[in-house]
């Protein structure tokens, strides 16, 4: 069965006496919308905050290969499985975009047993956040061009602005665009450009913002541009777009409730890029459940090389969340990937392809043990064509590294196939304090801060940039000096070339740009090309989607 019929099977319960039944909350702190999705009321969350927090588990991955390696559908596994045990479990995901839903990947409710529902809902449209952030985003880019158009009193110089306008759908044709075009009564001729709503930065900051008052001064501090002087930027509240940027993202600021095929809650909320942001869930949605649950097990994008790194370096040195333990996922078809066998091949035993594979699951595993400072559980997240050989290998592969290691059938069974990865986690965090450590100090310098991410996590002998790039750093040293990076490398790979597989070391890191995200509060450092707006592939998954005179679905995965 498909991962969209599983879902249409599945038996919901209104949510709000789900929300009940399992937490407390009283419907009063909820807004309904429809019978399987809520929003929870801010004033709710703020009479939570004397309750003890639980303890916060984090799921990552070895570098993914094109499908994704399953990191969502083992934190909702995870989650169901600890349920199933009597641990008391909330799962915080990424809202999915709909650029990649209609591309190659597919949505991003889980899979197989492991889902979120309503699936169809929360794949397309679903409580509408990422239509007010774009709207938020966009209304500060028309404010931009009128304001020239009004005769430009601050000065904006129309070739500098670096704030583009968003839509969320891959549609690479939007890359570069003029606007202004048609004479004077369209104000002025000038380059634009298109991103998807994932990298805007209006949505890094609503994921970063702790209250109201935090979302609307971050709006204000974001950088749109430079004056003529090519040097005084311009903040988004000297436009005074701020107030009405956050009245906007009015409800886009409440986390999403859900339940997961096997009626427990999931709260789902906010979802940036993981390459140009940080890529994971909304601080509040976290914090939230800290509060409700004893456990939250989350998910951070890509590999644990990018996503788990933001989430420790940015995520949780900005909001003060401490995670306990991790969840490595590893797949037998993504270590062979990286052991050199073709996509299409990936299905057929492969012993020596997968042994040698193994390197990139051990430098994530070293980094999350040794740089993050973190215990590791090695998830196998099973597949059917998996053999046992193949599990065996990679078993004694982990016991050799000293990883422990748990093969998960959450896929294929729900929670019941999760319950082993459920009690070797738990055992971890029920008998530890969470601590763990940052990559870098704060006060290190911004190079600085680059090279140790490159040596120390991704294996780099040396990391470059040319003359621009470095004077344009060395420039924000002395007010943004303390902020986090936010590397934007390949997910692929360890080193800045997607096809260098496995765990390559000696390589040189060049950071061809910087960009500050001065709202969000972290300098964007790139490596490579980076897509902030991505295509449709030749056959997009949008052709097999349809829905029949019933309403109901077909094609989403
Ligand atoms: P990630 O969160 O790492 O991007 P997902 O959990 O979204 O990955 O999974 C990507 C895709 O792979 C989904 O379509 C999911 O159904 C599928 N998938 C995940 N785990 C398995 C498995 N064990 N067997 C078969 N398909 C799987
Ligand atoms: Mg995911």
């Amino acid at each position: 069965m498909s991962d969209i019929e599983i879902a249409q099977q599945a038996k919901m319960q209104p949510i709000i006496g789900l929300a009940h039944q399992h937490y407390g909350i009283a419907a009063e702190h909820l807004d309904p919308i429809g019978h399987y999705k809520a929003k929870i009321s801010l004033e709710y969350i703020n009479s939570l905050t004397d309750r003890t927090d639980g303890k916060l588990i984090l799921v990552t991955a070895i570098s993914p290969t094109p499908a994704g390696e399953g990191k969502t559908t083992t934190t909702v596994g995870l989650g169901d499985a600890m349920n199933r045990i009597g641990k008391k479990t909330i799962m915080c995901l990424r809202e999915p975009s709909l650029g990649p839903c209609f591309g190659v990947k597919g949505g991003a409710a889980g899979g197989g047993y492991a889902q979120v529902v309503p699936m169809e809902d929360i794949n397309l449209h679903f409580t509408g956040d990422f239509h007010a952030i774009g709207v938020a985003h966009n209304l500060l880019s028309a404010l931009i061009d009128n304001h020239i158009n009004h005769g430009n009193a601050l000065d904006i110089d129309p070739r500098r602005i670096q704030w583009k306008r968003v839509v969320d759908m891959n549609d690479r044709a939007l890359r570069h665009i003029v606007v202004g075009m048609g004479g004077a009564a369209n104000g002025y001729l000038r380059e634009d450009g298109y991103d998807i709503v994932v990298a805007s930065e209006v949505m890094a900051i609503l994921c970063l913002a702790t209250s109201r008052a935090d979302l609307k001064a971050r709006l204000g501090r974001i950088v749109i541009g430079y004056k003529s002087d090519r040097t005084t930027p311009v903040y988004a509240r000297d436009l005074k777009a701020h107030g009405a940027m956050a009245a906007l993202l009015k409800d886009a600021i409440k986390p999403n409730l859900v339940q997961t095929l096997e009626n427990n809650i999931a709260i789902i909320h906010g979802g940036p890029f993981a390459n140009i942001a940080h890529g994971c869930n909304t601080v509040t949605a976290t914090k939230t459940a800290l509060k409700l649950a004893d456990y939250v097990v989350t998910e951070a994008g890509f590999g644990a090389d990018l996503g788990a790194e933001k989430f420790i370096d940015i995520k949780c040195r900005m909001s003060g969340l401490k995670p306990a333990a991790v969840v490595l996922v590893a797949t037998v078809r993504a270590l062979k990937f990286h052991g050199g066998v073709a996509k299409d091949a990936l299905n057929q035993e492969n012993l020596i392809a997968l042994q040698q594979g193994f390197a990139n699951l051990a430098r994530h595993y070293h980094n999350i043990t040794q740089h993050y400072g973190l215990p590791c559980v090695v998830c196998i997240n099973h597949f059917t064509f998996d053999t046992e050989a193949e599990i065996a290998l990679l078993q004694n592969q982990c016991a050799a590294l000293g990883a422990a290691c748990v093969v998960s059938k959450h896929w294929a069974e729900g929670g019941a196939g999760a319950e082993s990865l459920a009690v070797a986690i738990t055992e971890i965090v029920d008998n530890r304090e969470p601590a763990f450590t940052f990559v870098y100090d704060a006060d290190l310098g911004l190079w600085e801060k680059i090279e140790a991410i490159a040596t120390k996590l991704y294996g780099a002998a040396n990391v470059t940039a040319n003359a621009k790039v470095k004077a344009q750093l060395a420039a924000w040293q002395a007010d943004y000096g303390t902020f986090p990076i936010c590397m934007a490398k390949t997910q692929m790979s360890f080193s800045t070339n997607p096809n260098s597989k496995g765990a390559p070391s000696g390589h040189t890191v060049e950071i061809s740009d910087v960009r500050l995200a001065n709202g969000a509060g972290f300098i964007v450092a790139i490596a490579g090309d980076m897509m902030t707006m991505p295509g449709l592939p030749k056959v997009p998954a949008a052709e097999r989607i349809d829905i029949d005179d019933d309403g109901r679905i077909t094609g989403l995965f």
